[in-house]
């Protein structure tokens, strides 16, 4: 819950300390990005700040260009690793109200295939 959620509780913290494991896509001092675990798509990739912010409003100027100006690059690297991506969606929840299920910012990046290929 968002209520009480301290840094030591935060399981994305975790996964940024390696406390927990996950399969890194992209990582440097401020962002890291990896492989969801539900894989929505094949591919489904979370990108968060390393520093523990809830949601988007607690960002400031020098976060959100650390955060987004990283997803051009993740996401061309999604398509460049698999030739059959033909896109790719961009998804922030933020807060209960918006689906948020996990309380430190993250940004869904969903590669997207044809029908052909077998994923929706
Ligand atoms: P929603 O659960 O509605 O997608 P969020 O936008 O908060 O809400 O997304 C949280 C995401 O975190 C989910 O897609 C979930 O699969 C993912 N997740 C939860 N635990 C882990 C984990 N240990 N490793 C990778 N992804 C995780």
């Amino acid at each position: 819950m968002k209520e009480g959620l301290t840094m030591t509780d935060c399981i994305f913290c975790k996964i940024i300390s390696g406390e927990i494991p996950s399969t890194t896509v992209y990582e440097d001092d401020q962002v890291k990005a990896f492989l969801d675990i539900t894989q929505v798509t094949p591919g489904h990739t979370l990108v968060v700040p390393k520093k523990h912010v809830v949601d988007i409003f607690e960002y400031d100027e020098e976060l959100a260009q650390a955060v987004f100006s990283r997803i051009p690059k993740i996401a061309r690297a999604l398509k460049n690793f698999d030739p059959r991506v033909k896109g790719v969606n961009i998804v922030n929840n933020n807060g209960e109200v918006a689906y948020q299920s996990v309380f430190h910012s993250h940004i869904h990046l969903l590669p997207r295939y044809t029908k052909e290929d077998g994923f929706k």
